[in-house]
């Protein structure tokens, strides 16, 4: 006896073929969830081939990889036909500003009502360069209780489990490569990488593997590069873009930094800068000058982990660098409720900051054989 399941399973898949005219998309992707709760990558496809509302979503205060594959994946979708909006939970640096169509990223905090009429609206959600709803603030519960179908592409550790379709490898040096290949070998439309897209993606890759020198930098990274310039990436044009585009605020505060506030450990191999909020006010900081910091800490001969340990107005804000084996990310997860790769993760504190670099410091012992081998 065909049981009612499959019943309504077949009936999705016969649905599938028809003319969308027939039956709304909203239908459609019902059907696909009484079916199954993973999709297919042939639904997806099948899904994806007529006009939907799509909102990209990526994780707060986000960076090169976060706006690069965030804006790729759009500049892409939007060439098939669809409605897109890339919904950033916060703001985000100046120096990624120039992305192509970066105008039309929504921004939550503000423009709570429009982001949440997106997100009502959506028929698919993608959720790029994070893995858990916690890292995209008060969006992350209007994404959990969203019918829309959620597809998260990710390179980070220990995904939840939110997602219909997932395009996740930890081995990727960024999202944006994983966009990449979603778009060159999932979806088969190498032609639709044309230069916006390529812009945005190289600028993802080239942020997130320190401008293609860590270790998951592979000869596939390159030859991805390779073929994001033949699509019209200007390399030279987008590193300034992004490297050289700062104030002198920022630039003399990076000074002040490392003559006033950089600790260096030799008995432990590590090192730490701090800042204060009245230091951040003092230089004019904005979101996004601080990027790059921790890794001054880091290109001192034998230091195996950095911190960067910063006094945000609402919390402390931990960035943590190692090199080699050393797990940065099991002292934010263990200590810091944070998390993130194994040589650079980040987590928050709400101790005052003196409180926090002290007990960044009382870690370090824990640590000892692992930093001086
Ligand atoms: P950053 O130090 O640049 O803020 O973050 C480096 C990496 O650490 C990010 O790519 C992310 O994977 C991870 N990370 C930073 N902050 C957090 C946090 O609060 N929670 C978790 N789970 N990961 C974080
Ligand atoms: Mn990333």
């Amino acid at each position: 006896m065909i049981s009612a399941l499959s019943w309504f399973s077949s009936l999705g898949s016969l649905l599938l073929h028809l003319d969308s005219n027939f039956v709304t998309s909203r239908f459609l992707i019902a059907l696909h969830f009484f079916k199954n709760r993973m999709l297919e990558i042939t639904a997806l496809k099948e899904i994806l081939a007529d006009p939907k509302h799509i909102v990209i979503t990526t994780h707060h205060k986000p960076d090169g990889d976060a706006m690069g594959s965030s804006l790729g994946l759009y500049n892409y979708l939007i060439q098939k036909g669809h409605h897109v909006k890339v919904v950033s939970p916060t703001d985000y640096p100046v120096f990624l500003h120039w992305l192509p169509n970066n105008a039309d990223v929504v921004i939550f905090t503000e423009q709570r009502e429009v982001s949440k009429g997106l997100v009502d609206r959506a028929d698919l959600i993608f959720c790029l360069d994070f893995n858990t709803l916690s890292r995209i603030n008060e969006l992350g519960e209007l994404v959990r209780e969203s019918s829309a179908i959620k597809v998260m592409i990710d390179h980070h550790l220990e995904p939840e489990d939110f997602d219909n379709y997932r395009h996740w490898n930890i081995n990727a040096c960024a999202t944006a490569q994983l966009v990449y290949d979603f778009i060159v070998n999932i979806m088969h439309e190498p032609g639709l990488i044309n230069k916006d897209v390529a812009s945005c993606l190289y600028t993802g890759i080239m942020t997130d593997s320190g401008s293609f020198r860590f270790p998951n930098t592979t000869p596939e990274v390159h030859h991805i590069v390779a073929s994001l310039i033949q699509k019209g990436a200007e390399n030279w044009k987008i590193h300034q873009l992004v490297y050289d585009n700062f104030s002198a605020d920022r630039l003399r505060f990076l000074g002040h930094c490392l003559l006033n506030n950089l600790k260096v450990f030799p008995e432990y191999n590590a090192a730490m800068i701090s800042v204060s909020q009245a230091e951040l006010k003092q230089y004019n900081i904005a979101t996004g000058d601080t990027e790059g910091l921790v890794n001054y800490a880091l290109t001192i001969n034998g230091v195996r982990l950095a911190a960067l340990i910063i006094e945000r107005t609402e919390m402390v804000k931990l960035s943590l660098r190692s090199t080699g084996d050393f797990p940065a990310n099991e002292i934010c997860k263990k200590y810091f409720n944070g998390g993130g790769h194994r040589n650079a993760a980040g987590g928050q504190s709400d101790l005052p900051l003196a409180e926090v670099i002290e007990k960044f410091k009382s870690i370090l012992p824990e640590y000892k054989n692992l930093l001086l081998v």
